[in-house]
Parts: C-alpha cells; structure tokens; sequence
C-alpha cells in the first residue's frame, strides 16, 4: 500500500508539471495575440510620431511607456533622438542642459541611440513588439557615409527597424547648433539615405522647416523649392514631411501680395494642397503632430476649418502624432490629442479614422513586409 502510494505520487510529481507544461504551452498558443493586430480595442489613435528618449538620451522604460499608451493607443512608431546635447561645463557650469535651448554648446549625433531602441524592442514579447515600429535616426545627413551606418543597422538587428526617422535637416536653432557640417536638401549625402530607403522600403519621417525662424510674410519660403526638388528625386521613398513644415517659431506661411507684380501669394493651406494636388508627389504624407504646430491650427476657427477640409478632402495623406519627448505621465502625453478636439469636431468620421489609425497601419504595415523582404535579400 505504502509503495503504492508513493508510486502513485511519484507518477503525480513527474505528470503534473507536465501537464501545466503542456497548459502553458496551449494557453500562450492561444492567448498570443495574431501578429500586427493587437491593437487594443477602440483606441484613440496610432503614434506616428514620439520620442522614447530626450536631447540627453533619457526617457521612460519601454514598459512604463507601453503602459501610458495603454487602451488609447494602438501601435507607436519607436525612436529616441539622433542629437545628444553636450554639457559644456564651460558653458552652463554645473547646470545640466536636457533641451537645446538651454545650453549654447553644440549638438552632437548619438548613434547609439539606434542600439538602444533595437535592444529596447527585442526585450518585449512578441506580441509587446508588435505595438511598435521601430525606427533609425542616429546617423548625420551631412555625411556621405550616413546611408553606410543605416545598413549596418539592418544587418546588425534584422527584423526590428521598418524606417528613418525622425531625423531633421532644417529645423530653427538646432541646425547651426549642430557639430560639422551644417545639413542641407541639396548634399548627395541625403540623396544616398533616401536612394537606400527607396531600395529597401524605409518609411522616410523628415522633419523640415519649411522657412526660416520669423521669415517675411508673403514671400516663398526658403525652403519649399528645395524640400519638393528632393520629394521628386525619391520617389520610390515613402515619406512623411514632419509637422506640415511648421515649427515652434515657423508659423503658417500667411497670404501675401506680392510689391512688385501685385499677384496673390499662397498661404500655407494652399501650398501644401498644391503640393497633395501634384502626381510627382503621391508617396508624401503629412503629420500634424507637435503641440507647437496644433496651437497654429486651434488657433483660430477659420484655421481649424480649413485644415480640416483639406484632411476631408486628401484623407489618406496625412498622420497623426504627438511629437511627445520621452512622455511620462498621461496628461503630458495626450495633452495634444485633447488640444486638437476642435479639429476632431470637423472631420468626416473617414477622414478621421484614415488620419489617427488606418493610414498609420497601411504605411508602417508595407514598410514592416517591404524591409523585412529586403533584409531577405541581403543576408549579413
Ligand atoms: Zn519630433
């Protein structure tokens, strides 16, 4: 009897964890979520713009910020911030600058930050994963040797990055603080990152001033020629221009008459609709993301009404983001989303599931296949 008994709890000790082995197996089978639809149910929006991590290359853990999207956010595009800002002791003493415009000593690009997102990434499970789209930004488009950097990337964590980005060319005071050579439109050196994300199916996210820090009203602004000459010679390369153009101090282009031939200038609505209009411009998207860039279009009600109709019109062309850095708590992080209420008010319900979720899922979705196909392609 006694034998029995222990036999038959020797059988139990071994089957038992067996069993829960085999339970646990079928329940995380079963309980795993498909791939890229995990997005919790009724969410607010996609994140296509927000930094992990700030101008010293410190934010939230990767948990703590997937718990502030929470149920309101589905999937989050994933990148820090290519620029570290040193701290001249020189400059600010024992002060610690964490911003750019608290320090007057130079910008330098922190490449490690794409490491630091990929291994960020890989420490989530599968279906963690899932809810972010990772993206490279440490390389500088001064350099020739920038598109070199983005591949190495690639083969160094295959299966993680889908896009570039955010990364900025002309943006007012951060561009001349930078170290080296100032960034342009027209170096080659960015025409070898956009051939590369063309090639390899990279969402392209550029954050571009359209013009100067208060620039004359009325005339073009300095950069639009530029920015659309570059558009046209990537085609091939998914962008989406950051911010309409716009910045903290780089305010709507305003109607102007022009002294000399009296003809009608366009304003910022107007140039970017021409913009949406033109054929040779298909693969460019607009996000509205930044606080800085919603108070311009709040601002006034005749604003907010027009924006909105373009959005109702060309629905499939602009994003949403809240252009957060390294967002802690959920006031800071939706403080845009309640900012841009009034706009919400005035899109057609298409319009405004295209612009806070769907058009995010058809982009990131198609760079996800396209650079995982090129990563087939081009084994380590
Ligand atoms: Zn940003």
């Amino acid at each position: 009897m006694k034998i029995t008994t222990r036999l038959r709890q020797t059988a139990l000790r071994l089957v038992l964890p067996c069993l829960a082995l085999v339970l646990v197996a079928c329940g995380s089978v079963s309980a795993k979520p498909p791939r890229w639809t995990t997005a919790p149910e009724g969410y607010d929006f996609n994140d296509a713009h927000v930094h992990l991590t700030n101008y010293v290359q410190e934010g939230p853990d990767i948990r703590g910020f997937l718990e502030l999207m929470g149920n309101r956010v589905g999937r989050s595009a994933l990148f820090g911030i290519p620029l570290q800002q040193s701290w001249s002791y020189q400059n600010s003493g024992a002060y610690a600058p964490s911003y750019y415009l608290q320090s007057d000593a130079p910008l330098y690009y922190y490449s490690f930050t794409d490491a630091y997102i990929a291994m960020a990434y890989r420490s989530l499970s599968p279906a963690q994963q899932a809810r972010f789209d990772p993206m490279i930004t440490g390389f500088n488009p001064a350099d020739m040797y920038a598109a070199d950097h983005i591949r190495r990337v690639l083969r160094a964590f295959p299966g993680v990055f889908v896009g570039i980005g955010e990364f900025s060319i002309h943006k007012e005071f951060v561009s001349s603080k930078v170290s080296g050579e100032v960034a342009s439109l027209t170096n080659p050196a960015l025409d070898r990152i956009l051939d590369l994300a063309g090639e390899a199916g990279l969402l392209v996210l550029i954050h571009n001033d359209i013009d100067m820090p208060f620039a004359k009203q009325g005339a073009e602004p300095v950069y639009l020629t530029q920015m659309k000459d570059l558009l046209k010679r990537h085609r091939n390369a998914t962008t989406i221009w950051a911010h309409m153009g716009l910045g903290r101090v780089i305010r709507p282009v305003q109607r102007g008459i022009s002294d000399a031939t009296t003809e009608r200038s366009p304003d910022h609505v107007e140039l970017v609709e021409a913009m949406l209009e033109d054929p040779a411009l298909g693969h460019v998207h607009f996000d509205i993301s930044w606080d800085e860039v919603a108070k311009y279009i709040v601002a006034d009600p005749d604003e907010t009404r027009r924006v909105a109709e373009l959005i109702n019109h060309y629905p499939d062309r602009f994003l949403f983001g809240t252009d957060e850095v390294a967002p802690r708590d959920p006031k800071q992080y939706f403080k845009i989303y309640e900012q841009y209420r009034p706009l919400w008010e005035q899109l057609t319900p298409e319009a405004s599931a295209m612009l806070r979720k769907e058009n995010y899922v058809r982009l990131f979705d198609q760079a996800r296949r396209k650079v995982r196909a090129f990563e087939t392609a081009h084994p380590r």
